[in-house]
């Protein structure tokens, strides 16, 4: 059944987690080489591979003397400075012995918040993909503060998923998928071997702690499938511990866990309003408003708006709220605060009286207006 799942898979995104490429010790070359040959395999069979590799702040941090987790942002940029060079020097050794290039991509979420930028983005990895040339991404560590962080690469993968429009995403992790209760716990504890819908119930079950490696843990994974869905492309979660676990993936073994790609997918721009365009306040909606866009599909007007908050400017995504301030919807914004402060709770048909001028009848249009992902929070 596998092996028929992903015979359409022309093009994918390999997850690489930081406790598959390393140990407490640091980078574990023979297991990177290894992953790294298995890709290679993949590339003869004509597939186009992005890989998102973590393990950065691992392989560096033996250098600073650091063992167990860095304890300050500072100690951890330098150590993913450090680190990023030797899994880099790790993949391209591999990668050349069997005449293949790589090119590493490091990014910040202000860089998939951005349109243009975003787009720019996935032109650079559609040529170097053009070019035969495999990407590897990673965040850009040494770089980036909390506000700006993707905070963890399964975000990261499902991002790059969407943005380079790939047809499955692999996550190697350290654990062999999904179980339903927590396997270091409980030896009883079962693998699901596939997962239609992330829904509140499977999340309870991913709820499992972080390893002392990576900043992921099930619940960062299930989060990314979720993702992953909603662009129409199936997660694959498997442990990337297993010797050659990539050639037994496509000789379609039934190991990890699949998650199932949603019915309906969300167009390519409302996946990045969704997930990447970092949202700069809140609208109130009330209940009239509310119903117009949950029930009945329709666009933002302004007489259903209540209250705002934030510095918001025309083109901006906002948040839209229930009037207890719970996110519903996402999406961008025709005016900036000033403008709806200004006409907010009025009728189309006063806005141009009351502004001077008018844009559009629409606070937020459907093409650009995003229902929240059930049980999603910050993106
Ligand atoms: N970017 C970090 C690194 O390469 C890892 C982030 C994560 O573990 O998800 O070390």
């Amino acid at each position: 059944m596998r092996n028929k799942l992903f015979s359409h898979v022309k093009r994918v995104v390999i997850k690489i987690g930081s406790g598959v490429i390393s140990t407490d010790a640091g980078l574990d070359r023979d297991r990177l080489a290894a992953i790294a040959e298995d890709i290679c395999g993949l590339l003869n069979k004509g597939l186009e591979v992005i890989l998102v590799s973590s393990g950065a702040v691992a392989a560096g941090k033996g250098q600073l003397g650091i063992t167990g987790r860095p304890q300050t942002i500072p100690q951890k940029q330098a150590a993913a400075a450090i680190g990023q060079t030797r899994i880099i020097r790790g993949y391209k050794e591999t990668f050349m012995a069997h005449d293949y290039n790589v090119a590493q991509v490091l990014l910040t979420r202000d860089d998939l918040s951005n349109r243009r930028r975003y787009l720019n983005a996935r032109n650079t990895m559609s040529t170097l993909l053009e070019y035969g040339v495999t990407p590897i991404v990673n965040e850009n560590d040494t770089v980036v503060v909390e506000e700006i962080r993707f905070g963890d690469n399964d975000n990261l993968s499902a991002l790059v998923t969407g943005l380079v429009e790939a047809d499955l995403l692999i996550i190697l992790s350290d654990v062999d998928g999904l179980y339903d209760s927590n396997p270091f716990d409980n030896p009883q504890a079962e693998l699901i071997p596939v997962v239609e819908r992330v829904t509140a119930a499977i999340e309870a079950m991913g709820s499992s702690p972080t390893g002392t490696l990576g900043t992921g843990g099930m619940l960062t994974k299930l989060k990314a499938a979720k993702k992953a869905a909603l662009s129409g492309v199936g997660t694959l979660v498997v442990n990337g511990r297993r010797t050659h676990v990539l050639q037994q993936v496509f000789a379609g073994e039934e190991i990890g866990t699949y998650f199932l790609p949603a019915r309906s997918k969300l167009t390519a721009k409302k996946q990045w309003i969704a997930f990447s365009k970092k949202p700069r306040g809140k609208l109130l909606i009330d209940e009239g408003g509310q119903q117009a866009v949950i029930k009945r599909g329709k666009s933002l007007l302004p007489a259903g708006i209540c209250g705002v908050d934030g510095g918001f400017e025309r083109g901006d995504a906002v948040r839209l709220c229930d009037l207890d301030g719970k996110e519903f919807a996402r999406g961008v914004v025709s005016y900036s605060l000033t403008e709806t402060l200004k006409i907010m709770g009025k009728q189309c048909a006063e806005i141009e009286a009351l502004l001077g001028y008018k844009y559009r009848d629409e606070v937020v249009d459907r093409d650009d207006l995003v229902l929240t992902v059930e049980g999603e929070e910050e993106t």
